[in-house]
């Protein structure tokens, strides 16, 4: 097993650092994008620096860098940038959006959209969620009705990030209510479109400057080829990009931690109390032992995650634990760094609570810690079996055998129904 980085790896790392840290932050940023506040500028440059199109093919404007190279980059993004909230708008843009275009969407819906989101003038947001599916994708009010050329598109999506700023989304829909989760199908709908509005930004609790809101469409018209993959292939679709977000955007959290155990250590070292530095007490040198614990099992776990992820294996496992670990710590290391801290800690200037609250964050979305566990379990029960996309077809079609045998409409409350939905949040 070879631990070490390539020299050109190497050389992203330490260039995507420099760049990063060269990046100031402002709590509200001075530019703003669509009527909302938005870090444009800065949006503008990590562009042109390349970290929008890190994993998109070259000839589609990226640079085309396998899922552990990219990771590695965002890593030396979260470690360097202070505005991680700009950094989880551009990684969920680049991991929920650009990414299932690529892997998922017609050459004509590639040539129309991808350069101009590798290049950052088009913003991406992923919305799926909605007020009554959450952690539940199986159960998708928003619906695209089919018509000779185009879908009609009906629904609400909430929780959705870049949602104030984005040029286009994409949308899971349901097209066939009786298939459950295999009747659900993603969809790229430009913000332009009749019919699309945008509700009120959320006030988060951390994330600071990714804006986030529900978008409503109300009989949207979609052009067929504007849909990715198959009709019915929505769900996999979900979960491959999930899979993209939870091995390569979570990496910013290992980043972050990075750079926030040096920062605990900083101060260990040079806070005085009773006479000595506070890292003379074991109460303050074992949580900075914790914390580095924590770093390196969560890094360790992501990298093999995507290293899986880059070998076309199943990586749901391994993706899941990475995910579930590394949120987990940053939590946990969150916490400490404010109580090694002191008040100061607890001090909004010292933005030490920062990391805390992104932290939270990061346990929610792209499934819950709770579904990772979920997912986890499932598998080492074996009670979760994955369900490969050319296995999708025959599945569905004996579901539809097996609903016309029993003159049925499908219910999406089975086991199947949740381990789908799961196994989508939990990629
Ligand atoms: C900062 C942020 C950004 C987001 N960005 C996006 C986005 O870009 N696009 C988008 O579509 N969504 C986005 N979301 C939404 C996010 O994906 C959901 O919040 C998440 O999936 C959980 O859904 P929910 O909030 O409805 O909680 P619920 O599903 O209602 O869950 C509530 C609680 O119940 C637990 N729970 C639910 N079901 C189970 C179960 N079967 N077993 C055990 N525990 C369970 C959950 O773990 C949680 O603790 C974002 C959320 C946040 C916080």
């Amino acid at each position: 097993m070879d631990f070490s980085w390539t020299e050109s790896q190497q050389e992203l790392y330490e260039g995507a650092l420099e760049f990063a840290r060269s990046l100031g932050i402002s709590n509200v940023p001075s530019t703003t994008r669509r009527g909302a506040h938005f870090p444009e500028n800065s949006w503008r440059k990590c562009a042109d620096f390349g970290l929008l199109g890190l994993s998109v093919p070259v000839d589609h404007g990226g640079l085309g860098l396998d899922a552990l190279t990219t990771a590695r980059v965002v890593e030396a993004f979260g470690c360097g940038m202070q505005d991680s909230g700009l950094l989880f708008s551009a990684c969920a843009h680049l991991f929920a959006v650009t990414m299932p275009v690529i892997e998922h969407g017609s050459e004509q819906l590639r040539s129309e959209v991808l350069q101009r989101m590798a290049s950052g003038e088009w913003i991406g947001a992923n919305a799926i969620s909605e007020p009554g599916a959450g952690s539940d994708t199986a159960h998708l009010a928003t619906r695209a009705i089919r018509a000779a050329d185009h879908y009609l598109v009906r629904g609400e999506k909430c929780f959705v990030t870049n949602g104030p700023v984005a040029d286009v989304f994409l949308v899971y829909a349901t097209t066939d209510a009786r298939a459950g989760y295999m009747g659900q199908s993603a969809l790229l709908i430009p913000r332009d479109t009749p019919g699309v509005s945008i509700g009120a930004a959320y006030n988060k609790c951390g994330l600071t400057n990714s804006p986030l809101a529900s978008v409503h469409f109300d009989e949207c018209r979609v052009p067929l080829h504007y849909r990715l993959g198959k009709e019915g292939q929505g769900t996999r679709i979900f979960a491959r990009s999930m899979a993209w977000e939870r091995a390569c955007l979570f990496a910013a959290f290992v980043g972050a931690m990075d750079a926030q155990l040096t920062k605990c250590i900083d101060y260990a070292r040079t806070r005085v109390q009773y006479g000595r530095p506070i890292g003379a007490n074991q109460a303050i040198s074992h949580r900075l032992a914790d914390m580095k614990r924590r770093l390196e099992a969560a890094r360790l776990l992501l990298y093999q995650a995507c290293w899986k992820h880059d070998r076309g294996a199943d990586a749901t496992l391994e993706i899941s634990i990475a995910k579930l670990a590394i949120s987990e710590a940053a939590v946990e290391s969150g916490l400490d760094a404010i109580r090694i801290h002191g008040g100061a800690g607890y001090m909004k200037e010292t933005g030490i609570d920062r990391a805390l609250l992104d932290g939270i964050g990061s346990t929610i979305f792209s499934g819950t810690s709770d579904i990772q566990r979920e997912l986890v379990a499932h598998r080492l029960l074996g009670t979760l079996r994955a369900a490969p996309i050319k296995n999708l077809a025959v599945v569905r079609a004996k579901r539809h055998d097996t609903a016309s045998e029993a003159g049925a409409p499908q219910s999406a409350c089975s086991t199947a129904a949740f381990n789908a939905s799961a196994a989508a949040r939990s990629q």
